[in-house]
């Protein structure tokens, strides 16, 4: 199996001729799970490698990553953060999640939020949700706009592509200054979906997963897939691309955005900082008073 090949049918560039119909959320690659614990297995190299790479772009204190996770409801973000980033050195990853906004972030332009969660050099900040919800959740619920304080004569049939323009030049903007940026969209299919309410319904211990406002917003269900549809049309670039993973089963996702992250660090070229000489003989003077005591 090998992943990194398999990656690249799942990640989005160039957006003009996307399109979401050719993505397939029910996906494996032809890989059955009968090679699931292959998979599992897998997914730990990942890991390990991952927690080898964040040690080094610690060290280096140059490059930040920032990754950023968008879905429908229950297609699998938290679990996918938890399981991902289970080998990490808690230290230098932060993760934020971004809920409808506060009176205090409607203020204010809708970057603003995010600009204080951004990773600084050597971390890795994960957002679950993002700045993206402002052409999503708000697109597809036009009357949020209506209480985003904005002067009226500037909520034209624009907004959408001005948006898309202000997030691609922000982006641009990160990565020029080495906050490298990987965007998931963890692509879920409406029967899967059901299917995990209908398990948060009658499993107790998963009922306080289960929300009524996840079952309305499904009723929205086309209009979210148009929304993200255009959304990675606009959006994907090399610098900052978006991954279309599969989400229907859960070990194809997890396995694929361990991948991208790691592909992601390596693209970095990491190193451990060498030191000067005069931080060598500082070292050398250190060790002999060591020795000496
Ligand atoms: P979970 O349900 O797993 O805890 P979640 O991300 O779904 O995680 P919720 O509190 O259920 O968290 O939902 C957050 C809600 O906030 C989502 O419906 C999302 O669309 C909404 N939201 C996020 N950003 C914005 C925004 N900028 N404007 C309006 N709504 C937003
Ligand atoms: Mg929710």
């Amino acid at each position: 199996m090998n992943i990194g090949k398999m990656l690249k049918r799942f990640r989005v560039e160039h957006g003009k001729r996307f399109s979401l119909k050719d993505y397939d959320p029910s996906d494996t690659h032809g890989i059955g799970s009968e090679v699931k614990p292959q998979a599992k297995e897998l997914l730990a190299d990942g890991v390990k490698e991952m927690s080898r790479l964040q040690d080094i772009l610690a060290a280096q204190d140059r490059w930040g990553l920032l990754l950023i996770f968008q879905a429908m409801d229950a297609a699998g973000k938290d679990g996918t953060i938890k399981h991902v980033m289970s080998g990490v050195n808690p230290q230098g990853v932060y993760v934020w999640s971004f809920k409808a906004p506060s009176a205090e972030e409607l203020h204010h332009g809708f970057l603003w939020r995010t600009m204080k969660c951004m990773p600084e050099r050597g971390q890795i900040a994960i957002f679950n949700r993002s700045y993206y919800e402002e052409v999503l959740v708000v697109r597809v619920h036009p009357q949020i706009l209506e209480s985003q304080k904005l002067p009226k004569r500037l909520v034209t049939k624009r907004i959408w592509q001005e948006r898309f323009e202000d997030i691609n030049h922000f982006e641009r903007y990160l990565t020029r200054n080495g906050i490298a940026v990987v965007k998931f969209f963890l692509h879920l299919s409406r029967k899967e979906q059901k299917r995990r309410f209908m398990e948060r319904l009658d499993t107790p211990d998963k009922n306080w997963k289960f929300s009524a406002a996840d079952v309305k917003e499904r009723e929205c269900w086309d209009a979210y897939q148009e929304a993200y549809e255009d959304m990675i049309r606009h959006t994907a670039s090399e610098h900052a691309p978006w991954y279309v993973v599969p989400a229907d089963n859960k070990w194809f996702t997890r396995l694929l955005v361990a991948q991208a992250v790691v592909d992601a660090l390596k693209a970095m070229s990491l190193k451990y900082p060498k030191l000067s000489g005069a931080e060598q003989a500082a070292l050398t003077q250190a060790r002999q008073q060591l020795e000496n005591e």
